[in-house]
């Protein structure tokens, strides 16, 4: 670590009192009750490391690696000590010290280079045949049925569309629509429904073919010098776009934009004010829309049945970027719906991007409690705005479930285009 950011890390732990009011929420503990492994003991073996007291030992790096990074320990902590950012410096230290292991290196080589991600998406569009889904029939990922991975969309999002997207008529506004990696790959359904309501808002949308993945997944398994070359493009390109926002429909790409990126270059000892305009630029796009609910028509006089939707926080989003209100306000916006509140809705889903396939068993244990929670409200669909719950939780219900996972932004396009009514 460099001199300054262990002076940094250094004051942060020492604000910790070992008050313990950080400890009972922690997902990962509820799971493994081990003291070393709640937020007040990785914060203090921390500041012993730092003292130089103890070795960045494999067990050490364990302890580190078994966080799901969500953040509640950040907001129960009356002193102020902000966890992910220390964990993050550690992440960082643990990769120069072992090496990220090879399956993550591929992985993320391919997420920093749009071409070969591009070209592999034509292969795993391949592997989603009849004959591949059979072989890996009650094959697994993690805890997740291969079968209930997402599908590679027939083409790529952004291929649908010429750069920009004009309204009818005079424009109301113009954003950037950064669609992201999943939304581009996986999530057409997403991106088409942000794009119709959007239109509906008369507002232009500019979607250029030419968009970074965020680097986020690898920021946060502390290998911050893969991305870097995404991160600088990404900065350049949306914090000198001429828009009114930067709209994001994946919780984790906001989370980068807002607060990743600055953190990443600030622990590089890199300039910021770039990124600092960017995060002041970026919107997720339930917030946006939000602001705007009266100026879509809206059926008034609905008096078809309702659908039983809830809705689950992501970290991401409720924690990294304050967003829990826009969510729901669009949600009981919609005559169609019948809005139910799930208890512990800003719980985390036990995803945690790889954590869930580095650490099913303490995963699997998060996510039931989440699956419990939505099961009780009796809701038919569970509404959120991160692909990585979506897939977390989509893959970890039970096929008698039947419960669709969905953007919220999926349930305002059906709402307005009268596509609920008939589902
Ligand atoms: S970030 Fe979440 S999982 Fe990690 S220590 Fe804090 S509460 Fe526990
Ligand atoms: S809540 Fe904050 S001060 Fe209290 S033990 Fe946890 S990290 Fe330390």
């Amino acid at each position: 670590m460099e001199r300054q950011a262990i002076q940094e890390t250094k004051k942060m732990v020492d604000r910790c009192n070992k008050c313990g009011l950080c400890t009972t929420s922690c997902p990962v503990y509820q799971q493994v009750l081990i003291e070393a492994a709640n937020p007040r003991g990785r914060i203090q073996l921390v500041k012993y490391f730092l003292e130089g007291k103890i070795p960045l030992s494999k067990r050490f790096k364990e302890i580190i690696l078994t966080c799901l990074l969500c953040e509640t320990c950040v907001v129960n902590c009356p002193s102020g000590v902000r966890h992910d950012q220390v964990f993050n410096d550690l992440r960082a230290e643990l990769v120069k010290q072992y090496g990220l292991d090879w399956k993550k290196r591929f992985v993320f080589n391919l997420l920093t280079n749009e071409k070969l991600l591009r070209s592999s998406m034509v292969f795993a569009r391949l592997g989603r045949s009849r004959l591949i889904e059979t072989l890996t029939k009650g094959m697994r990922i993690g805890n997740i049925p291969a079968g209930k991975l997402p599908r590679v969309n027939p083409r790529p999002f952004r291929d649908r569309f010429n750069g920009v997207i004009r309204p009818d008529g005079e424009p109301k506004g113009r954003v950037f629509y950064f669609t992201g990696c999943f939304t581009n790959y996986f999530g057409a359904d997403v991106g088409q429904a942000v794009v119709n309501v959007l239109k509906q808002l008369r507002v232009e949308i500019e979607i250029p073919a030419a968009q970074d993945c965020c680097g986020i997944a690898a920021i946060l398994s502390g290998e911050g010098d893969l991305p870097l070359e995404n991160v600088s493009r990404n900065i350049a390109v949306l914090s000198r776009a001429r828009v009114d926002a930067v709209l994001v429909d994946c919780a984790t790409c906001g989370a980068a934009f807002r607060k990743e990126y600055i953190a990443l270059l600030k622990r590089k000892g890199m300039e910021t004010a770039q990124a600092e305009i960017l995060k002041g630029k970026t919107f997720d796009v339930m917030e946006y829309v939000a602001e705007r609910l009266g100026e879509l028509p809206l059926p008034k006089d609905y008096k078809g049945g309702k659908i039983r939707v809830t809705y689950h926080d992501p970290c991401h989003l409720v924690r990294a970027q304050g967003v829990s209100d826009a969510p729901r306000k669009i949600l009981k916006a919609l005559p169609q719906v019948e809005y139910v509140e799930m208890e512990e809705a800003n719980t985390c889903c036990g995803g945690g991007g790889s954590f869930q396939f580095d650490y099913p068993e303490i995963s699997k244990g998060v996510t039931e409690k989440k699956i419990a929670c939505i099961r009780e409200t009796g809701a038919r669909v569970v509404a959120t705005g991160c692909p990585g719950c979506r897939v977390t939780i989509g893959g970890n219900m039970n096929d008698h479930d039947r419960i669709d996972v969905l953007h919220p932004m999926q349930l305002l396009d059906m709402a307005l285009s009268g596509k609920m009514g008939k589902w």
